[in-house]
Order: C-alpha cells, then sequence, then structure tokens
C-alpha cells in the first residue's frame, strides 16, 4: 500500500525527524490560506506540492516554489486542474486531487535516504547518496558507486555507528554527523515499527550556514512510504491511511472478492488461475502478436460470485476486444468457471469473441454446461491447448 507525501511527513515528524511545517488542500481557494499559515514564522518561500501517487513531479512542474500567496493560489490551480505526466506515470498522466503548501527551505545540499529490503542479501538494507533529489535514478544507472549500501542486521537492527559511518562517508560534517545518523535511527525504527516495504527521505536537504546554526541543519522534504500489504492488518493507524481514489477502480473490485488483478494496455482479456499460468497465457499471447489487456488469477479457491466479477470486470474494460479463458482444473473446478461464464454472459453478456481452453478437474461437467449454453453465448470458441487458444483469441481481435 502507497500513501501520499502528507501523510508521510505526518509519519516523519511523529518519529521526531525535522520536516517543514505544510498543510494539504482540496480546492484553489484554499491555497492562500495555507500559504499565510505555513509562512507565518518566516520568510515568503514556500513549495506548492501535487500529492499523488507517483513520484517525478519536480520535473513533471508539479512542485513549485512561490513567494506569495497569489502565486501560491496560481500554482494550486495549475495543479488542481491538469494532469500530471511524470516518468512514473505513462502518457494519460493522473489527476491531481491533492496539494501539499509547505513552507520553503533554503538548500545547501540534497542527499538520498532510503530503508528497504535487499532480496539478494535477504536484510534490509540502508541506502544513502550526497546526489540526493530529482537525479537519483540518473546518479543509479551513472555512478552506481555514489549510492551507499548499509545492510541492516536482522535481529539488533541499524546499529549506532553504522548510521554515523554513513554519515561520514557521505561528508557529513560536525553536529550534522549526529542529526543525520538519529534520522537514519528514527526512519529505521519507522521502517520495522510499520511493516514498511519501502521509507524514503529524498531529498534530506542541509540548510546553509547561519550564525546560530553555523553546521546547517538536516531536513526531510519529501518522503515516501511503501506498506507491506501482508503486515497491514496489524497496523489500522497505516489502514486508515487508505485513499481509494488514487487506485485503479477495477483494481479496487478485484482485490474485494480477493482476485489477483492489474490492469493492462491491451486488448485481451485473460482470466486465468494460478499465477504461474496467468503469466505464461500473457507471455503466449504476445508470442501470437496480441496483448493482455490485464493479469488475473482467479486462484484456486475463487466462489461463483468472484469468478462472476472477474467476468465483469474484464467485459466493463472498454479496451477488450476479446477474452481468453484458460483454465487448468486442480483445485478450482472447472464447472465452476463455465458457470461464471454463464452468469456473466447472462448479465452482460459477451459482445466480443471469446476463447475457452478448459483442462483437469471437472472438465467434462464444464464442456457440458458451456454446450448447453451456447445459444446464449453466440461468440464462444472452444479450443484444444493454450497454443490453440491463444491463436484463436489473436485471429478474433486482429
Ligand atoms: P519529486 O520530484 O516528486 O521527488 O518532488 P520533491 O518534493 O523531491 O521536489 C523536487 C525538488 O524540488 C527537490 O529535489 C528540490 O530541489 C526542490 N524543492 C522542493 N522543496 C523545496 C524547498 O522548500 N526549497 C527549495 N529551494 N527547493 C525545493
Ligand atoms: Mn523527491
Amino acid at each position: 500500500m502507497k500513501i501520499h507525501e502528507f501523510q508521510a511527513r505526518d509519519l516523519l515528524a511523529s518519529a521526531g525527524i525535522p520536516v517543514p511545517s505544510a498543510q494539504m488542500i482540496e480546492s484553489v481557494e484554499a491555497a492562500a490560506g495555507a500559504y499565510k499559515a505555513v509562512t507565518a514564522g518566516g520568510g515568503a518561500l514556500a513549495v506548492v506540492k501535487a500529492q499523488v501517487h507517483a513520484g517525478g513531479r519536480g520535473k513533471a512542474g508539479f512542485v513549485r516554489l512561490v513567494n506569495s500567496a497569489e502565486e501560491a493560489t496560481d500554482a494550486a490551480r495549475f495543479m488542481l486542474s491538469n494532469r500530471m505526466v511524470s516518468a512514473q506515470t505513462g502518457p494519460e498522466g493522473i489527476e491531481v486531487k491533492k496539494v501539499l503548501i509547505a513552507a520553503g527551505v533554503d538548500i545547501a545540499h540534497e542527499y538520498y535516504l532510503a530503508i528497504t529490503t535487499d532480496r539478494q542479501t535477504r536484510r534490509n538494507v540502508l541506502i544513502a547518496s550526497a546526489e540526493g533529489g530529482v537525479e537519483i535514478e540518473e546518479v543509479a544507472r551513472r555512478n552506481p558507486d555514489a549510492i551507499l549500501k548499509q545492510p541492516i542486521h536482522p535481529l539488533l537492527g541499524l546499529q549506532p555507528f553504522e548510521a554515523r559511518n554513513v554519515a561520514f562517508r557521505l561528508g557529513l560534517k560536525g553536529k550534522q554527523v549526529g542529526q543525520a545518523a538519529s534520522i537514519m535511527m528514527a526512519l529505521e525504527r519507522l521502517f520495522r515499527d510499520k511493516d514498511c516495504s519501502l521509507a524514503e527521505i529524498n531529498p534530506l536537504i542541509l540548510t546553509p550556514a547561519s550564525s546560530d546554526q553555523p553546521d546547517g541543519r538536516l531536513l526531510a522534504i519529501d518522503a515516501k512510504f511503501n506498506f507491506d500489504d501482508n503486515g497491514l492488518f496489524r497496523h489500522g493507524d497505516v489502514q486508515a491511511l487508505f485513499d481509494p481514489s488514487e487506485e485503479n477502480p477495477a483494481e479496487l473490485r478485484a482485490h474485494r472478492f480477493d482476485l489477483s488483478y492489474i490492469a493492462l494496455d491491451g486488448t485481451i482479456g485473460c482470466l486465468v488461475n494460478g499465477a504461474g499460468l496467468a503469466m505464461s497465457t500473457m507471455d503466449i499471447v504476445k508470442l501470437h502478436g496480441g496483448e493482455p489487456a490485464n493479469f488475473l488469477d482467479v486462484g484456486g479457491s475463487a466462489s461463483q460470485e468472484a469468478v462472476t466479477e472477474a467476468f465483469r470486470i474484464i467485459l466493463s474494460d472498454s479496451r477488450v476486444k476479446g477474452v481468453l479463458v484458460n483454465i487448468f482444473g486442480g483445485i478450482m473446478p472447472c464447472d465452476r468457471i463455465a458457470q461464471g461464464i454463464i452468469a456473466a454472459a447472462g448479465e452482460v453478456g459477451f459482445k466480443v469473441p471469446l476463447v475457452v481452453r478448459l483442462e483437469g478437474t471437472n472438465v467434462e461437467a464444464g464442456r457440458a454446461l458451456l454446450e448447453s449454453a451456447r445459444a446464449s453465448i453466440p461468440t464462444l470458441q472452444g479450443a484444444g491447448d493454450l497454443g490453440d487458444a491463444a491463436k484463436r483469441v489473436c485471429a478474433a481481435v486482429g
């Protein structure tokens, strides 16, 4: 599960990590008031930031520095009325429904800091770089040595000496070292306490030296958290941060029925049981020149209603020009799938070609059911094996 930046900033603040003050708004009218509130204690600089579950906002023009309430209002209006297209959104972009107005800070340097799981070493890892900011992906590609990694002991957690060592390797000096180390320790504690899969601060910034702060100050000005869905049941506070308006509606519906569904860009709707079979079905569709419209694994124990809902979801996608059902009945009996097809045909109807390949448990009963319902599903074609099924559906879609 993902959360917004404004929620991530609250989490950081609750863990004692310094974050500039900010207010989330959902209308253009609220921008001036929020600007005044966050700049009340300091200078005129503020930053207006789109709140969406995608990064790359800075480069897309959806992070803007402003110096007055009017500029803040203009920036908020721009963000709330234009779709954001970034390297992480795809060409159609995403709608912005929430905007954050934060106190602006002067930046002497931008650092990167994150905790995630390293699957190769099977440990959590602290990742840090002195080349943080909007170019971090480019740094990782061009100059991987600029990315520091500190493995974290699974039982002991991040040790203070390890955090200080990373701080030194980032080139931090004087009071900055202690500040950075306590931020790293707090971030790692949050990661563990909340069952995160990612806890990232980018950038962690150093402010310029001043007379009362000769070493500057470290502040988090952007943060991203992802949570392990399997751990969510023990974190009511995290569940409460879920924002369904940021999720794909079809994926949300599927989730309610415990279906593993991921929307894709193609034209062939696929209904399969088992993740491995679903992957190979998508491969073979592509091999024959088709493009899958989705990944859908109905699993072994899906109910009649879940199977019918799966067809409803596939058929409600206007891009779907054909449907391929590929079932290898093990725990899932073929007749339950056949009943789902018949129910969906009765409710919404298959206006597009439907190719069905059934094999395994109760296959005879499944085929007999489909045969008896043939009149109500005129676009139905049976298929022999998986290759035959993929060829048929690709040919039918054209
Ligand atoms: P992202 O592009 O989605 O990761 O958005 P960020 O919140 O990280 O902002 C992108 C960039 O905008 C940062 O790397 C900074 O260079 C700049 N930025 C953001 N907030 C401030 C601020 O308060 N002051 C200054 N000077 N720059 C900022
Ligand atoms: Mn960022």
